[in-house]
């Protein structure tokens, strides 16, 4: 009997970064709706759960002492530190759906990247980038959630982040989300691509 289809194709670790209010996490879900195969990777966080996240869905939201305990435990592919919240990719899930051929979607920053990048060679690194930087900021202010220091700070951390990505070399795409249907078909168009 033959294998099934699954196994006969490679999985693919599709990382998604760019600045807060680029558009990625729209742009991560629209992969993940479009291409058959694809799963988004669930990250655990420290951060506090908004009334827009559902757990399990968006994040495992868990407290200091639990990520802690995976962290030491080797539990995380990669974690990092976001304005003083941690934010961890679950190692095992993601190598399992790896295992199977699926297409992993990860939605992480750029430190949490370049560490995906240093494991596993392999991955498609995709940045997504505001049209321009007056963009960038009038998102971060329509999205209604930080004050203007919040919004202050992540327009900095922004700037600096994509300077980041494209020194790095774990990005070799770069989508303009200059208009977000065309900006998502773009990413599937490279996803598919590259899973060939
Ligand atoms: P937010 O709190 O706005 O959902 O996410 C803040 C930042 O953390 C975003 O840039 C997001 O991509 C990043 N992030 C979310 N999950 C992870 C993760 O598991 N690892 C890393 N390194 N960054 C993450």
């Amino acid at each position: 009997m033959s294998e099934p289809d699954a196994r006969a194709r490679p999985g693919l670790l599709v990382v998604i970064s760019g600045p807060s209010g680029a558009g990625k996490t729209t742009i991560a879900r629209g992969l993940e709706r479009r291409i058959a195969g694809s799963v988004f990777s669930v990250s655990m966080t420290t951060r506090p759960r908004t009334d827009r996240d559902r757990e399990g869905v968006d994040y495992f939201f868990v407290d200091s002492d639990r990520f802690e305990q995976v962290r030491a435990d080797g539990g995380f592919l990669e974690w990092a530190d976001v304005f003083g919240r941690r934010y961890g990719t679950p190692r095992a899930w993601v190598e399992q759906q790896l295992i199977e051929g699926k297409v992993v979607i990860l939605e992480i920053d750029v430190a949490g990247g370049k560490q995906v990048h240093e494991r596993i060679p392999e991955m498609l690194g995709l940045l997504v980038l505001p049209p321009s930087e007056e963009a960038l900021l009038d998102r971060l202010r329509a999205r209604g959630r930080d004050d203007e220091d919040e919004i202050a700070r992540r327009f900095a951390q922004a700037k600096s982040e994509m300077a980041e990505a494209r020194a790095c070399g774990a990005y070799d795409e770069f989508v303009v989300n200059d208009d977000l249907d065309r900006a998502i078909e773009e990413a599937v168009a490279i996803v598919r691509r590259r899973r060939g």
